[in-house]
């Protein structure tokens, strides 16, 4: 097995630099724990790639991209960069590497932490033991289809117009993804889709149900969008894995994750045929940038879900999971999931306490 990596760091905006600081501490323990030998190979993105370059994705930070094994990002944007160019914002740098390192599998597991369950706005019985993973496909349907835009009609009336399209091919390929990621998890699937009313998502069941013949051990089922988000708040422990579209995918996974309480607590991969990102769901919350409130944890996650899906290592994962969990069962919380009773602690501290019990699992 191989034993030595490269990894891109982009640590972007804002908080962006103070979570990924606390993931790399928590990267190094797991590469001396495994006696691996990880280099990493930091670069600007985002804010940072536009005052480097003026370029928010650096054509340097994509090569360095490109050659790594696995690339790891905090977050970007800010106030700063809201009045420049649209096509030089700092978001901009995410659709660029999503486009240019063809990510079009967006893994978003909503797990809540037993020490958490109360920081959740749903009923404790509806939550604990919550374990689900959202598939979205990033790169296709409705945000890329073409024609689209706003233009005159024949009547002279203003009108906006989208494309939703999937090929065949998009379909099958990010429902491979699921199938495959759901046999490591539970081995149930939910499609969901709009099959009753929208053509392109009826003919997305279809190229769903064609590929399970491959996957006979997965339990596939399907759902309409419109009840998906409706059973994620009635009943959301009945789910494994969601396969979704893009824009499905996109608002289902933002419900899916509050379910578990803060946005400061989900990691997220994003896969291609040859690269993969991994990155915490939330932004560079520019609000509580360097006053060590930010929460790692999502970045350190992250960094689990790293090693388990670029680097087939899955004990990693499970040990930075059971490190957070008794960081969290000691009752130290960083500001965002602070409660009565509880310890408040800093970025750099949450990050010391998870790399000290991970130092202590043999
Ligand atoms: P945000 O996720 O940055 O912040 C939303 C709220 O959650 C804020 O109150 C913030 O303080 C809090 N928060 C976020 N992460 C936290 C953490 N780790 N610990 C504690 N609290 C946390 O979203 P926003 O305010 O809508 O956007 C701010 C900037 O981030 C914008 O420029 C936006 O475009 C950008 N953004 C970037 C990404 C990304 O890089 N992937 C994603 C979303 C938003």
């Amino acid at each position: 097995m191989k034993s030595e990596f490269e990894i891109a760091v982009f640590p972007g905006d804002g908080i962006g630099p103070e979570v990924v600081a606390e993931a790399i501490k928590v990267l190094k323990t797991i590469e001396s724990k495994l006696n691996l030998k990880i280099t990493i190979n930091e670069a600007p993105v985002g804010g940072a790639g536009y005052e480097a370059t003026g370029q928010p994705l650096p054509d340097a930070s994509l090569d360095t991209a490109k050659k790594a094994d696995a690339i790891l990002l905090g977050a970007v944007g800010g106030p700063k960069w809201e009045t420049i160019d649209f096509s030089l914002r700092p978001e901009r740098a995410l659709l660029g590497l999503r486009s240019s390192l063809g990510l079009y599998a967006n893994l978003r597991p909503a797990r809540i932490f037993p020490a958490l369950v109360d920081a959740s706005t749903l009923k404790r019985e509806v939550v604990e033991g919550l374990d689900l993973l959202v598939v979205r496909e990033l790169t296709g349907g409705i945000y890329f289809g073409e024609p689209r835009g706003i233009d005159t009609n024949e009547k002279g009336e203003r009108q906006g117009f989208n494309t939703l399209i999937y090929s065949e091919p998009e379909i099958e390929r990010i429902s491979k993804i699921a199938f495959d990621v759901a046999r490591k998890r539970n081995s149930k699937v939910c499609s969901v889709d709009k099959a009753n009313v929208l053509e392109a998502t009826g003919f997305w069941r279809e190229v769903v149900i064609n590929m399970h013949s491959q996957y006979s051990d997965i339990e596939l089922s399907h759902m309409y969008v419109d009840n998906c988000a409706m059973q994620l708040v009635r009943n959301p422990k009945q789910f494994d894995v969601i396969l979704t579209t893009n824009m499905f995918g996109d608002i289902l996974s933002d419900e899916a994750s509050m379910l578990t309480g803060s946005i400061g607590m989900l990691p997220s991969a994003s896969l291609g045929e040859k690269y993969a990102m991994y990155e915490p769901i939330h932004g560079s919350a520019p609000d509580i940038a360097g006053k060590e409130l930010a929460n790692p944890l999502a970045t350190i996650l992250s960094v689990g879900m790293l090693f388990k899906y670029s680097f087939d290592r899955e004990e990693p994962n499970r040990w930075v999971e059971e490190a957070v969990e008794s960081v969290l069962g000691q009752g130290k919380r960083t500001a965002d999931i602070m409660s009565e009773g509880m310890m408040q602690v800093g970025t750099q501290e949450m990050g010391d306490l998870v790399v000290a019990e991970l130092e202590k699992i043999n």
